[in-house]
């Protein structure tokens, strides 16, 4: 079975063919396209690079493309990538600008070109269904959630992904097969020890998430991608009052308001240097206190959500650090996990250094174990759209 992943954001155009034999996947060629205008062209440029590769004799040979679409509204899930999807994106673009349409408009053009090649969407807040109404409840009126503002999260292929890697990695196949099987068979009972997964996907955006037993109890990401940890230069949490406050006091308008939330907020606010985080640690190994600051503040933000998630679960047995701040800024796992041996957890700074992957990184006899386990969205999209084949008849 061949599958096709598209990630595309709103100039660019990236892929990755994953060919099965039976439930094993090997991700067979990948490429990507910058600067893109026109999502037909690049499609057509995708399939011929594929078929000169000598990867698909043709586009009958695919048989499905998957797309990691961010939020649809009320639909959620792992589904069939229909008109209906492609509507849901639209109508949901006020709250995921940057990812929406540029997925609306590749899923329209993959089925305008290629009617019969299957299309699969694996929305980022998938993983979060089964929150209970508690935790994903804004104290709102009935009638704004009715609208639609309550807690979705995002981030759910990576958090997954983690979540499954890391039960495997801890000898809970049980779990890990909870995880994995989610979108088909919803939450399981488990029988043995409950497992508490904490997991901490820190890039480009960031959010935490709780995992109790294998499904998403709690998350740091709220209505929009701009919720919980300062971003890279999105806002993250902020009081509801700042906005019509400022509106009022600095005279802007409110379309420059979420301008300036989305795009001139988050670390980049905090540190003035840049929204790469790397750029700011250069800038405090500098002494510029600003740099400084944003480092702190995001490091406070993380242990303020892997703290509530904690106490939450009664606990945690393994905290996961994901994506590329995640995977490789050892001072940002280390700043974490300090002073939390009373808690359990006894980071190895000599383990964290080397940045070992799917390894523990706490000394023998912590309580919490520690690991780093590399993103891995696109396999999960593949895997999800190939369980979707197995199990679903689609529409001619
Ligand atoms: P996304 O897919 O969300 O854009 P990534 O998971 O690729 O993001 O993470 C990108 C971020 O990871 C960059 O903004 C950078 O701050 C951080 N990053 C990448 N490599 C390193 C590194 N070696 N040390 C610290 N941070 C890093």
């Amino acid at each position: 079975m061949n599958i096709l992943v598209a990630n595309l954001g709103s100039t660019s155009f990236k892929y990755r063919l994953y060919r099965f034999e039976g439930q094993q996947a090997t991700a067979v060629a990948k490429g990507g396209y910058e600067r893109v205008t026109d999502y037909g062209k690049a499609i057509d440029d995708c399939l011929a690079a594929l078929s000169a590769g000598g990867h698909l004799k043709s586009v009958e040979d695919l048989d499905a493309v998957g797309f990691k679409t961010v939020f649809g509204g009320a639909i959620t899930g792992c589904v069939e990538a229909d008109e209906s999807v492609e509507a849901a994106l639209l109508a949901s673009s006020d709250l995921a600008p940057a990812h929406n349409p540029p997925y609306a408009a590749g899923i329209r053009q993959f089925r305008e070109k290629f009617p019969s090649v299957r299309r699969v969407a694996l929305f980022e807040t998938a993983f979060y269904q089964w929150l209970p109404e508690y935790a994903h409840r804004y104290a709102v009126p009935e009638a704004w959630y009715q609208a639609g503002v309550r807690r979705y999260g995002f981030h759910g292929a990576s958090h997954k992904f983690a979540a499954e890697r890391v039960a495997e990695l801890l000898g809970r196949a049980d779990i890990a097969e909870i995880t994995r099987g989610l979108y088909q068979s919803g939450p399981r009972p488990v029988t043995g020890e409950p497992l508490r997964i904490i997991t901490c996907h820190l890039g480009g955006s960031s959010s935490v998430t709780a995992v109790h037993n294998g499904v998403s109890v709690g998350t740091s990401m709220g209505l929009s991608p701009q919720s919980g940890l300062p971003q890279n230069n999105r806002v993250g949490e902020l009081d509801s009052a700042a906005i019509p406050f400022i509106h009022r006091k600095l005279g802007l308008s409110i379309p420059e308001i979420e301008r300036q939330l989305t795009k001139e907020s988050g670390l980049l606010a905090l540190s003035g240097v840049s929204n790469d985080v790397r750029d700011i640690h250069a800038a405090a190994k500098a002494g510029n206190p600003r740099a400084v600051l944003a480092l702190d503040a995001f490091v406070h933000s993380i242990r303020h959500w892997i703290g509530a998630f904690w106490f939450q679960m009664g606990g945690c047995d393994a905290l996961v650090f994901t994506a590329g701040i995640g995977e490789n800024d050892t001072f940002i796992r280390e700043s974490v996990c300090a002073g939390l041996s009373g808690m359990g957890v006894t980071l190895d700074p000599a383990r964290n250094a080397l940045s070992p992957i799917e390894t523990d990184l706490t000394c023998g006899g912590s309580a919490t174990k520690v690991f780093i386990i590399p993103a891995n969205e696109e396999l999960v999209v593949a895997r999800e759209a190939r369980r979707l084949l197995l199990a679903k008849t689609f529409a001619a």
